[in-house]
């Protein structure tokens, strides 16, 4: 039999050059991983809040000085421009810096009121980190994504083992080397390197929490490996996100920012637009908008370029389906055509009037393209946009009406007039509903989600009336009784 080889090679997409080979990891090495991780668990919790904020903030500082060696290596490794890489790592630095800084406030413990048949005792809730997390990535945003569960995990005290997607592990690498060089000890973070063989490895050890980001379709086996050892999981996956354009929009900008959200990073993105509805007395002049700012869009991995190549080369198989049905259904180009897609890039396609049952408005297309659809109103573009079986973010561009709008959305998070902007914000949380997954990453959600409530209930002080005993008097009974009776008897209209 063939033996199975023990490395890979990361292949920069646009090139073709080896942007470097790293080991396949695996069933042994994970499980040795996690192990040291658990061993350092106790110890990385012990320092609290402070020890933890200061190396969370000095590798915060690290990645700072060293953003352009990551920006670099994500560039080459998925294609996308220097720019697009330099605000991911922007974005995922943010992250750190606000987790290391709001764990305090969001994870120390409360003091709840104990009620009146227990005033005796004090009632605490403590929030606990789980242990060891297992965070599993996807390659669309190699570092801002799987950031947003290991610095929460971090700073909410868990220590993490990482493994990175097969097409981004020299950014998966570099990661887990730039913290070795903040960390006080070994085993708090590390990554391990493979192919979702290894994922698996990761979803079997002996971790006590998952983080998965990736497709719905991974999501589903990571949540069945967990259920096995009923270890808790965050699904964040894939999405089909609506654009709701009313007719007071401000068409000129939602044109501009709406192909952004769609097109940028060749559409490669979760919460990438791929679906506007838009109102009726708008919508040419929005076609009108959008295709005179597409036009202005350069493909490439050169300098200038506004998106790159297919990073992962097997989607284009997707993306030329989707097109296909759209056309085939009766959608019509108002940019691109039939011959956009060409040696692995796909050049900005926008379709309109297509059936809402068509593939290309139905499933996740994960690239350059844009569903149009026009609406009589917004009752009808609010249904549209939950008629899809995933449910993570949307945009709503209306002067007057965002939030009415956006309050009818079964979706987890909603720009009213930007697009994408939440991906940015520490404070809010990150993650979607239906087929998009479940738990949250960022934002007080976030810190929570990696740890566990444990409620302390304390006696301060013996009263004569016990409840819970065997020796429970008759007289405690009335006394229960009529307490009982006060406080919730209901009263007579
Ligand atoms: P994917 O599901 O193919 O792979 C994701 C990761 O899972 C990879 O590291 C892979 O090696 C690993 N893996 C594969 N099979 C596994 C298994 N059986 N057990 C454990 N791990 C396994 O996804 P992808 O192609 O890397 O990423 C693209 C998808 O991710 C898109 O659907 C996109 O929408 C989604 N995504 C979601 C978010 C979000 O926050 N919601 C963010 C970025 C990307």
């Amino acid at each position: 039999m063939a033996k199975k080889p023990s490395t890979f090679e990361s292949i920069n997409p646009a090139t073709g050059e080896v942007v470097g080979v790293f080991p396949i990891c695996s069933k042994s090495d994970v499980d040795a991983a996690v192990s040291l991780a658990h061993d350092a668990a106790q110890r990385w919790s012990d320092l609290g809040f402070r020890g933890r904020y200061l190396a969370l903030r000095d590798w915060a500082s690290l990645l700072t000085r060293e953003i352009d060696s990551a920006a670099g290596l994500i560039h080459r490794e998925t294609g996308k421009p220097l720019s697009d890489a330099t605000l991911e790592v922007a974005m995922a630095i943010e992250h750190i810096s606000w987790a290391a800084k709001f764990a305090p406030r969001i994870l120390s413990r409360q003091n709840r009121p104990s009620g009146l048949l227990m005033f005796n005792l004090s009632a605490q809730v403590q929030r606990v980190p789980y242990g060891v997390v297992g965070v599993i990535g996807p390659w669309n945003y190699p570092i801002f994504t799987p950031i947003g569960s290991i610095a929460y995990s971090l700073a909410a005290g868990n220590t993490v083992v990482f493994k990175p997607s097969e097409y981004t592990p020299a950014i998966g690498a570099w990661l887990g080397e730039t913290w070795k060089r903040v960390a006080p000890f070994e085993g708090i973070f590390s990554v391990v390197t493979g192919t979702p063989e290894t994922g698996v490895a990761l979803t079997t050890s002996n971790v006590d929490k998952i983080s998965f980001t990736g497709s719905t379709r991974t999501a589903k086996k990571v949540a069945a490996a967990c259920a096995e050892r009923m270890v808790p999981v965050v699904l964040e996956c894939g999405g089909k996100d609506p654009v709701l354009i009313d007719k007071d929009a401000d068409i000129e900008r939602a044109a501009e920012m709406t192909l952004w959200h769609a097109m940028s990073n060749a559409g490669q993105s979760c919460i990438g637009a791929e679906r506007v509805y838009v109102h009726r007395d708008v919508a040419d002049s929005f076609e009108r908008a959008i295709v005179a700012e597409a036009k202005k869009l350069t493909v490439g991995f050169g300098e200038g370029a506004h998106y790159g190549p297919a990073t992962m080369p097997s989607q284009i198989k997707v993306i030329k389906s989707h097109i296909d049905d759209a056309v085939k259904r009766g959608g019509t180009f108002i940019y691109g055509d039939k011959n956009a897609i060409k040696d692995g890039y796909v050049q900005p396609v926008i379709l309109k009037n297509v059936p809402e049952d068509s593939t290309a408005v139905t499933e996740e297309t994960f690239g350059p393209t844009l569903v149009i659809n026009t609406v009589a109103h917004m009752d009808e573009a609010i249904d549209r946009a939950n008629a899809t079986s995933y449910g993570l973010g949307a945009a709503v561009w209306s002067k007057k009406n965002g939030k009415k709008i956006a309050a009818h959305l079964h979706c987890g998070m909603v720009s009213i007039n930007s697009a994408f902007s939440f991906a940015a914000i520490g404070s809010v949380p990150f993650g979607g509903v239906k087929d998009s997954g479940y738990g949250r990453i960022h934002g007080a959600e976030g810190l929570l989600e990696f740890t566990y409530p444990r409620t302390v209930v304390r006696t301060k002080f013996r009263i004569p009336l016990e409840f819970t005993t065997f020796k429970r008097t008759k007289r405690a009974d009335s006394i229960l009784l009529l307490l009982t009776r006060l406080r919730h008897k209901k009263r007579r209209r």
